[in-house]
C-alpha cells in the first residue's frame, strides 16, 4: 500500500490495472488542459515531454492577450498593458520559487538557457593562476561543454588541462556521488568551479546536488548547476542547498514553447555582490535610474541585476500560461505522480524483459526514485532500432539517441498510466 495515495501497488500490466490508477490520479483533470498530438488520427503516446514539453490549450489565449494589448496601446502597453511589459518579468519569480526552491530575489526569466549559463560563468568562474579547474559531468549536454570549453578559453587556460570530467566506472551507465567527492577532493585546491546537470539528459541520473555543493565549498569553490532536466521535473531546494548559481531552459518539462525564456538562479549571499564579473545591460540597472541613462552601471541587488535586455513577453506569455498550471497543480503533486508513472512504466519493461526469451531492454537510469525523475533511459540490448520504428508507427512520440537508447519521459501533467501500458503492450507484440 502507498502511503501517499492510498493504492494497492501491486502493479498489474494489464489496460484494466492502468485504467485503475488513471481514475485514482489526483492531477488527472489537466491532461484535458493540453493539446495531445495526434498520429494517424488518433491521440500519440507523446513521451518527449523532457525535449518538448506540450502546449496548454489556454497558452494561445496569454500571448493573444499581449498581441492585443500592444495593437491596443503600442509602446503604452509598456505602462498600460494588462500586464505591463516594464514590469513582466517581475512575474515570475514568485511562481518559480516552488518549483526551484529559489528565494523570489535569487530568480530571474530571462534570455536562453546557454546564454544564461555563459552570463553566470562570467561571474562565478573566475579562474586564478593557483584555482582555475572546473569539475563536470562526462558527456555532459554539448552545449554545455561548448560553453565551458570556449570560457576556459576566454580566461587563457587550456581545456583539455582545465575541464576534469568525473566518468561512470567501467560496465557503468551513472556516475557514483562517491566518484564525484573524491574527484572534488582531489583537485580540490586547484578547482575553481564545480557545475553539473541537475538532471544527466542521457541516462535520467538526478545529481545529490546538495552533497555536491558541499564537498565543493569545503575546498573553497563554487558550485552550479544546468536545471535543464530538473526544472519541473524534481523536488528542487537551490536556495536551502547552498548552490551558487544554476539556470534552465522553460521548454522542456516546463511546458513554455519551443525556445522559450530561460531561467537563473543566483544565491542570495550573491546578489547584491558589486564586485562580481558581469556582463551589465540597462534591464539589470537600478530601476528608479533606468532611464536616466547614466553611464555607470548600478546593478539591481536582486538576480534581476544579471538582465541585460527588456522583457520577451510574447515568449514570457507562454511561459507564464505554463506556470498557472503548476501552481495549480502544485509542484509536490507532480513530483509525486511523476515517479508513480516511471515506477510504472520500470514495472512494465521488467515484465516485458522477464517474458522475453532473453533480456532486451537494459534501464540504465537509476533504480532508486530519489535518483530519478520523470525520464527512463532504456539501453536496447536486442532489434532496438526495430522496436523504436514500430513504436513510431503505433503512435508512440519518444527519442531514440544512438547507438542503442531510446529515453521515454511519461510527464505527471499530461501522461497517463494508459500511457504507459500502450508502450508496453506495442513492444510487447514486436517482440513476439
Ligand atoms: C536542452 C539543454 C540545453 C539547450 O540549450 P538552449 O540554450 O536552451 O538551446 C542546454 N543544456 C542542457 C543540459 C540541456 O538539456
Amino acid at each position: 500500500m502507498d502511503t501517499k495515495t492510498g493504492l494497492d501497488l501491486k502493479y498489474k500490466n494489464t489496460p484494466e490495472y492502468a485504467k485503475f490508477l488513471d481514475e485514482n490520479d489526483p492531477l488527472k483533470q489537466f491532461r484535458d488542459q493540453f493539446y495531445i498530438p495526434m498520429v494517424n488520427g488518433k491521440e500519440s503516446v507523446y513521451f518527449t515531454g523532457n525535449s518538448l514539453g506540450l502546449e496548454p490549450k489556454h497558452t494561445q489565449e496569454y500571448v493573444l492577450n499581449e498581441l492585443e494589448d500592444w495593437a491596443n496601446y503600442g509602446v503604452e502597453g509598456h505602462f498600460h498593458a494588462r500586464n505591463p511589459w516594464v514590469s513582466y518579468h517581475e512575474l515570475f519569480p514568485e511562481l518559480l520559487a516552488d518549483i526551484t526552491g529559489g528565494l523570489p530575489e535569487e530568480i530571474v526569466v530571462m534570455n536562453q538557457l546557454t546564454v544564461n549559463l555563459h552570463l553566470l560563468m562570467i561571474s562565478f568562474y573566475r579562474p586564478t593562476k593557483k584555482r582555475f579547474k572546473i569539475i563536470c559531468e562526462a558527456k555532459a549536454f554539448p552545449s554545455d561543454q561548448y560553453a565551458i570549453r570556449s570560457q576556459v578559453k576566454i580566461h587563457g587556460f587550456d581545456p583539455d588541462k582545465t575541464i576534469i570530467e568525473v566518468e561512470p566506472r567501467p560496465g557503468e551507465h551513472t556516475i557514483r556521488t562517491k566518484d564525484i567527492l573524491k574527484t572534488i577532493k582531489k583537485h580540490g585546491k586547484k578547482t575553481a568551479l564545480v557545475l553539473f546537470g541537475g538532471v544527466n539528459y542521457y541516462t535520467g541520473q538526478v545529481f545529490d546536488m546538495e552533497t555536491i555543493c558541499k564537498a565543493a565549498h569545503e575546498q573553497g569553490a563554487l558550485c552550479g548547476f544546468d536545471l535543464a532536466h530538473a526544472a519541473g521535473n524534481i523536488k528542487l531546494n537551490l536556495h536551502d542547498w547552498n548552490i551558487d548559481f544554476a539556470c534552465w531552459c522553460s521548454y522542456k518539462y516546463l511546458n513554455s514553447g519551443p525556445g522559450g525564456v530561460a531561467g537563473a538562479f543566483v544565491h542570495k549571499r550573491h546578489i547584491a555582490d558589486k564586485n562580481l564579473n558581469r556582463l551589465a545591460g540597462w534591464w539589470g540597472h537600478d530601476k528608479d535610474n533606468r532611464f536616466k541613462m547614466e553611464k555607470e552601471f548600478q546593478p539591481i541587488p536582486t538576480a534581476e541585476g544579471w538582465q541585460l535586455s527588456n522583457a520577451p513577453v510574447l515568449s514570457m506569455s507562454a511561459h507564464k500560461a505554463s506556470l498557472d498550471i503548476f501552481k495549480q497543480a502544485g509542484m509536490e503533486n507532480l513530483v509525486n505522480k511523476g515517479k508513480a508513472l516511471s515506477n510504472y512504466l520500470l514495472y512494465v519493461l521488467d515484465d516485458i524483459n522477464k517474458r522475453a526469451p532473453e533480456k532486451i531492454i537494459e534501464i540504465i537510469t537509476p533504480r532508486n526514485e530519489n535518483e530519478r525523475g520523470c525520464q527512463v533511459s532504456m539501453l536496447m540490448l536486442k532489434n532496438g532500432k526495430e522496436i523504436f520504428n514500430a513504436l513510431i508507427k503505433a503512435g508512440v512520440i519518444a527519442d531514440w539517441r544512438e547507438p542503442n537508447v531510446i529515453r521515454i519521459a511519461p510527464v505527471p501533467l499530461y501522461n497517463s498510466f494508459e500511457d504507459v501500458y500502450k508502450f508496453g503492450e506495442i513492444i510487447s507484440s514486436v517482440i513476439q
